[in-house]
């Protein structure tokens, strides 16, 4: 059976009991799904996934050249080779999905068009009843599951974030936001101000420099970038020796993360080396005379915020070609043909594209509540960033922002086929992370300490999140590094784990 063959098997049956339910279909629900087969054989379990098809970030995104901006060695899954250029589009992402499903007979269990509304746990049948509303025809269903695995995410899917311009009503030409690009919008020969610089400006741009009249990126404040030959040596080099793909993607893998190491402990040890690291390959590009101090060289430490790979330099070749410029400055209101800025400056546009980001939504807009009560996540205490203070059977896959992504959701699914192995063997129905008496007195912190890590959607959201602790059990500490080998070693009998 194809994919599509899958899909519509899937469609037929639409209620039930299972062992487990995961909410979404993109790298981490896939992932998921694909770890519940192989380490938990004979799990019963359906993904409910609101849109079409599965992908998430790959599906919804659709502006022009979106692509990765890590390598897929470590986004793709430790379990299938990537064998093309480290820097993906998400078709090819899309595409490798795909394989992923169909190789594994994954289709029949994923429900499309499948939005989970609410999720309801009763202590009393020591199950979650999941409700969702079929989006195709309006009809709310019910599931009810042993264990919940929210693999939905960190951002709303419907809408990107928009903040609030002076006068954007005035404008006369187009107000487009990346994560709801139009199928019609024609920019070729137009002025495109781009307002924002982190991934997705940086993607966009030379994607649409080409064909527009020109592509003005006006940022607030400058963002860090890496940039390189869109290939890894190593992987070149076994290739050519003619090494099976599954050890070229197990050696690449591991040369990636050791390079990452160390570029990420350098960046904390000697920042200052790190930042001249960076800005003198963005210098090779576009020369000594432009002005980086300005237009390239942000305020804050090297890794507090994504550093996007810029694969080939294409951003920066397209400003060096004078396609693209940079704009430093901030938005006093927006004009009938285009922004005026603080400085007093103009930019005509016939086109503005917001590429400011993303509305966090930590629970996937789903209404949560424990035994008739509803659930605050923000007044719980994440146990290692993936289960919650007095919230029974329920994991979140919440990914690595300074490596990939899809790391963690492996990690994070071999904890949990070992939580729900553990369960089975000690015949517990129920596990709920709870403070030890020696957590007791811990002072309780925001979910991210940012001075470590501090991108806009996560301080403007950072309320909604739960808490963390000061010990590693009671933090999501972002560093793979670290939980590659403290999860394995995670005892399933620590007090943290309150079995039933
Ligand atoms: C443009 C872009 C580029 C990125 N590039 C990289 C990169 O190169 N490397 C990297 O590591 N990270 C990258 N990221 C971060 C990226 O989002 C993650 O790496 C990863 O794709 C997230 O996967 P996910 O499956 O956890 O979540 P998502 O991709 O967000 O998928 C979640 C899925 O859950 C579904 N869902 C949500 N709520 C519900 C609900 N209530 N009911 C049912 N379904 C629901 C959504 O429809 C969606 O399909 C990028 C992000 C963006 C936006």
């Amino acid at each position: 059976m194809n994919v599509r063959q899958q899909i519509r098997a899937a469609s037929a049956d639409s209620t039930g009991h299972f062992d487990v339910v995961i909410a979404g279909a993109g790298i981490s629900g896939v992932g998921a799904a694909y770890h519940l087969t192989k380490q938990c054989a004979g799990t019963s379990f359906v993904v409910l996934e609101t849109q079409k098809s599965f992908g998430g970030t790959w599906l919804t995104h659709r502006y022009p050249g979106i692509r990765s901006d890590s390598d897929l060695h470590t986004f793709g899954y430790r379990f299938k080779p990537w064998t093309s250029a480290p820097i993906a589009t998400a078709a090819e992402i899309l595409s490798y999905m795909g394989e992923v499903i169909e190789e594994n007979a994954l289709g029949p269990h994923i429900r499309y068009q499948h939005k989970i509304s609410s999720a309801r746990w009763s202590s009393e049948e020591n199950l979650w009843t999941i409700e969702a509303i079929r989006t195709d025809t309006g009809e709310a269903v019910r599931f009810t599951a042993n264990f919940f695995w929210m693999c939905q995410g960190y951002y709303r899917h419907s809408e990107g974030y928009t903040p609030e311009w002076k006068a954007t009503e005035s404008f006369k030409g187009r107000i487009v936001h990346p994560q709801q690009w139009p199928d019609d919008l024609d920019y070729k020969n137009k002025k495109v101000v781009v307002i924002g610089s982190g991934a997705t400006a940086a993607t966009l741009i030379p994607a649409i420099a080409r064909d527009s009249a020109h592509v003005t990126m006006l940022q607030r404040s400058p963002t860090y970038f890496r940039t390189g030959r869109n290939a890894i040596e190593i992987a070149e080099t076994l290739r050519a020796l003619q090494v099976d793909e599954t050890w070229i993607h197990e050696i690449t893998r591991r040369k990636i993360l050791f390079d990452q190491d160390a570029f990420t402990r350098k960046t904390f040890e000697e920042p200052e080396a790190a930042k001249k690291d960076l800005l003198s390959a963005v210098e090779a590009y576009l020369g000594p005379d432009y002005d980086i101090a300005t237009h390239f060289t942000p305020k804050y430490r090297p890794w507090r915020q994504r550093i996007a790979f810029i694969p080939d330099g294409d951003l920066f070749q397209g400003i060096k070609a004078g396609k693209a410029s940079v704009v430093t400055d901030e938005i006093e209101r927006f004009t009938e043909t285009g922004i005026l800025l603080k400085s007093g400056k103009t930019l005509e546009a016939d086109i503005i594209i917001t590429a400011t980001g993303f509305n966090l939504s930590a629970n996937g807009d789903i209404d949560f509540s424990i035994d008739g009560k509803p659930l605050d996540f923000s007044q719980t205490v994440t146990y290692r960033g993936m289960m919650f203070t007095g919230v029974p059977n329920l994991v979140w896959v919440f990914g690595y922002f300074r490596a990939s992504w899809t790391l963690r959701v492996d990690l994070v699914a071999d904890f949990v086929c070992r939580l729900l192995n553990h369960m089975k063997d000690i015949g517990a129905r129920k596990v709920t992370p709870a403070l030890r008496p020696e957590d007791h007195n811990m002072p309780l912190l925001p979910w991210i300490d940012p001075e470590n890590f501090n991108p806009g959607y996560m301080m403007r959201g950072m309320h909604l999140l739960p808490k963390r602790g000061d010990k590693p059990e009671w933090q999501h500490n972002q560093d793979y590094w670290a939980e590659k080998d403290e999860f394995p070693a995670i005892d399933l009998g620590d007090r943290a784990f309150v079995y039933e």
